[in-house]
This record gives C-alpha cells, sequence and structure tokens, in this order.
C-alpha cells in the first residue's frame, strides 16, 4: 500500500446491491492508493461497517421504506428527492470535521444515479466525480433516450421489437435499455438528470476496460468534455476475501458441493439482486435444467419469484429425483463460484457485475436480461464479444433445455464461444498490469484527484 497521501475522499452509493458492491471495491482501490476514505450511506440496505475497520462510515436517514425496491422507478426518483438535506447535512459535518482532524476532503465520488449529488456539491464547492457502474455501451444508448423518445418507443409496440436501431447497431428495439412503465415521462426525466448531472461532474470513472468498450469509449469522450477513467475490472484488484459488502449472508456449502464436480460440468444460475419472475418461469426454468442432465448451481433469493415465499412452487421431489444434481441457494458467494474449475456456464440476467465477473473468469453465459442495461449487456455479450447465448423466446423448459445443451457443448458452437471467453478473460488481466490500460486510467485518476485543491 502507498503511504497515506493526507487526502480523504468521500464516496457515496446508491444503495442497492449492484452499486454498493462496485462503490466498495472502488474504495479499496483508492484507499490503497494512499487516500483515506469516508462511505456516506443511507440508512436503507446499509453494508456492515465492521467488514470494514479501516474506512469510516456517516449514515444518513434517508426515509425511505425499509423494503426492497420492487417498483425501482420510484424507488429510484424518490431517493433523489429525500436525500437532499440529509445528505447536504451529513457532508456539512464531514466535511469540517475532517478539515479539523487535518485531513481535507479532496472530492466526492458519487454513483452516478445519485444524480442530487451535484447540487449538494456545487452548494459546497466541492469537486464532484462520478462512478458510473454499468457497462459504457449501455450508457451509449441511454444518451440516446431522446431517440425513443421522438419514435415512441414507449410503450413499445410488439411488432417492432425485432427491429434494428441503426443508430446503436446491433442493438435492436427490444435491447434498448428501457423499462415496462405506466410513466414513461417520470423515467424519460431520471435519464435525463442522470445524464446532465453527469455532464456536469469533473469526471466518470467505469468499471470496465477499454479493450473491451473502446467503440463505446470513444463515442462518449466525443460527447462529453470531462474525463473519463475506465478503471475496471474492481473485483480483480483485490483479494476474493476482501468483497465483503453482500447484504445477503452468502452460503459458501456450494463451493464444497462444487469441489466434488469435474471441470465446466456445472451450469450456474442467478438473476441477481432485484430481478424478480413469475411462478410459472420458476417451474420451467427448474424442468429445463433438471432436464438437461447438466449439474446446476440455482440462486434462488427470497423475494425472487412474484407471490412466493421461496421453494413452495417447486413439484414435490423435484429436487431428491435429481439425486444430487441440482444445489438451490438462497445467496452465493458468486465471485468465488465463477472462478470455480466446475463452472461451465452462467445463466444470468446480466447485470452488470455479474456479466464483467463472468468475462473476469472465462465463463460463457446463456443471458436472461429483464430490465434496462441488462438488455444491452445481454446483446453484447452474445452479438459482439459472442462469448454467450440469449434465451430470446419465453421461458419454457425445452427451450431452456437446448440452449444449456448447446452452451456446454464441448464441441461445435459451445466450443468457439468457450473458447472466446477464454481469450476476453486474458484482456481482462492484461489491462491491469503495469503500463496496461486499466493500471494507466487509475494512474491518471489518482493524479487527477491530487490536482483538487
Ligand atoms: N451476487 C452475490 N451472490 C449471489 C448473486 C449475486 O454475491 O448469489 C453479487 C454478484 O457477484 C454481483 C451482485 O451481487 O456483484 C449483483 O450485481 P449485478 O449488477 O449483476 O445485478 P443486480 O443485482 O444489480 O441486478
Amino acid at each position: 500500500m502507498s503511504g497515506r497521501k493526507g487526502r480523504r475522499l468521500l464516496l457515496i452509493p446508491l444503495p442497492v446491491q449492484g452499486h454498493i458492491n462496485p462503490m466498495l471495491q472502488l474504495a479499496e482501490i483508492l484507499h490503497s492508493k494512499g487516500f483515506s476514505i469516508t462511505i456516506i450511506h443511507a440508512t436503507f440496505n446499509s453494508p456492515d461497517p465492521s467488514n470494514y475497520p479501516h474506512f469510516t462510515f456517516s449514515f444518513f436517514q434517508d426515509g425511505l421504506s425499509q423494503t426492497q425496491p420492487s417498483d425501482l422507478l420510484n424507488f429510484l426518483v424518490e431517493f433523489n428527492v429525500k436525500s437532499v438535506d440529509p445528505f447536504k447535512d451529513c457532508v456539512t459535518k464531514l466535511l469540517r470535521t475532517h478539515e479539523a482532524e487535518e485531513e481535507p476532503v479532496a472530492c466526492l465520488i458519487s454513483d452516478a444515479i445519485c444524480y442530487f449529488t451535484q447540487a449538494v456539491a456545487d452548494n459546497l464547492q466541492l469537486p464532484r466525480i462520478v462512478l458510473r457502474t454499468s457497462s459504457i455501451s449501455s450508457y451509449v444508448a441511454f444518451l440516446a433516450y431522446p431517440l425513443f423518445r421522438q419514435r415512441g418507443y414507449i410503450p413499445t409496440q410488439a411488432c417492432i421489437l425485432e427491429e434494428e436501431v441503426e443508430e446503436l447497431a446491433p442493438l435492436r428495439v427490444k435491447d434498448l435499455p428501457l423499462i415496462k412503465t405506466e410513466e414513461p415521462e417520470k423515467y424519460y426525466e431520471l435519464l435525463s438528470n442522470l445524464l446532465k448531472e453527469t455532464k456536469g461532474s469533473l469526471g466518470v470513472i467505469w468499471n470496465s476496460f477499454e479493450g473491451l468498450e473502446s467503440p463505446a469509449l470513444k463515442k462518449l469522450s466525443k460527447e462529453f468534455s470531462i474525463p473519463m477513467f475506465p478503471i475496471g475490472p474492481f473485483h480483480k484488484y483485490l483479494s476474493s476475501s476482501s468483497s465483503s459488502s453482500s447484504l445477503i449472508s452468502q452460503d459458501q456449502s456450494c463451493i464444497t458441493w462444487l469441489d466434488t464436480h469435474t471441470p465446466n460440468s456445472v451450469v450456474y444460475v442467478s438473476f441477481g439482486s432485484l430481478a424478480a419472475i413469475t411462478e410459472t418461469e420458476f417451474v420451467e426454468i427448474g424442468w429445463g435444467l433438471g432436464n438437461s442432465k447438466h449439474p446446476f448451481l440455482w440462486v434462488v433469493r427470497p423475494g425472487l419469484i412474484k407471490g412466493s415465499e421461496w421453494l413452495e412452487t417447486l413439484p414435490s421431489g423435484f429436487m431428491e429425483n435429481l439425486e444430487g444434481r441440482g444445489l438451490i441457494v438462497k445467496w452465493a458467494p458468486q465471485q468465488e463460484v465463477l472462478a470455480h474449475s466446475a463452472v461451465g456456464a452462467f445463466w444470468s440476467h446480466n447485470g452488470w457485475n455479474s456479466t464483467l465477473e463472468s468475462i473476469c473468469e472465462g465463463v460463457p453465459m446463456i443471458c436472461m436480461p429483464l430490465f434496462t442495461d441488462q438488455k444491452v449487456n445481454a446483446r453484447y455479450v452474445s452479438h459482439v464479444w459472442k462469448v454467450g447465448l440469449q434465451l430470446e423466446k419465453k421461458v419454457e423448459r425445452g427451450e431452456v433445455e437446448r440452449i444449456i445443451r448447446r452452451l456446454m457443448d464441448a464441441k461445435a458452437q459451445g466450443k468457439e464461444i468457450r473458447d472466446r471467453a477464454f481469450k476476453l478473460k486474458e484482456e481482462a488481466k492484461v489491462c491491469l498490469l503495469q503500463g496496461a490500460s486499466s493500471y494507466s486510467s487509475l494512474q491518471a485518476l489518482v493524479t487527477y484527484i491530487l490536482s483538487f485543491h
């Protein structure tokens, strides 16, 4: 670790798992570069500070209801409205305290979706950089939202779903980062605030690397006059034991179970922390996995199945009939799972963290995106990086079985995809080496932050 720099950074994540993880990983990276760290967190979904004794935590009352955000759009809008005053009070106190401790605050690093932080930072004359936790390619698609509007893509007519959007090829209308909502104006407003306050910041940090997304990075650099820092993949700077920002306890028994399986034989299935599926989809996935005859490790988070507590809709005797070929857990140590030699495929919803974690381990993907940027990521996985197949049709057991067999096939298309995934994994490793793209970008970020007075 470098010596302390006598500068402190304030970091504010959006309080959902897929945003907390990369922000805390970024905090670890910047701490290793000599900065002191204060995490400013909403009381909602707060991570356990005892896992980070080297950081200071400061909590503010967000006024949100303490349930999981089932309506994401309203959750995001509400968070950006209700947090302004408590966040401002919190930062004002912190600036005073850290100044008195002779460790002045160099800047605020805010999740880009917490767009309300720009006005607060301006008011307190605090430099603000943002972390955008999505892929760069999906951000380019977000940037085109005036186009979605102009063409009337929300609500989306079924007849145009398969049409390619020429300006964003290879995305089709159905791959655009949209959500099903009765309130499209609210969604457009959220995107417009996100983009405006990202442009208003002093720079953007990406959990991605240049080799993976260079066309998108070039496009953005033309549109934005602020610097871009693609310094990812974040988790690869850290040892697996240091990533302990999980809000649900991770079931380690699945690693012992994976140990009993041969290389590349297991299908790992997880749809992240927010996605929800219907009971019918759940049962079809179960049958498809069972019928494929491949061993599977399936994360069924309580709350994943709409209207169910947990596994009660699975037909009785389903797991017993598999004779140990399947394991269901509530939450897994995902990075360890993906790094395990037994895992041969990842059936994912293509949240960006999951997608990047899979790329870093060379695990081919079955893509089943559900909303917003997941759809862009899935299209890039299947049609740009070509390290996975997308489940395009309705979730139905025959289709599930077929796609698993295609991807797990040690010959033909399955082999081509696996070979490409292996190459991409190597690229993800190389970019962190001294002098390579992410390494240099991180050096540039540190120098940039130190230039603030
Ligand atoms: N994750 C985990 N255990 C699980 C499932 C997911 O630790 O059983 C982690 C995963 O490694 C990733 C995050 O949760 O870092 C999910 O983020 P992602 O962007 O993939 O999806 P989101 O939850 O935001 O939809």
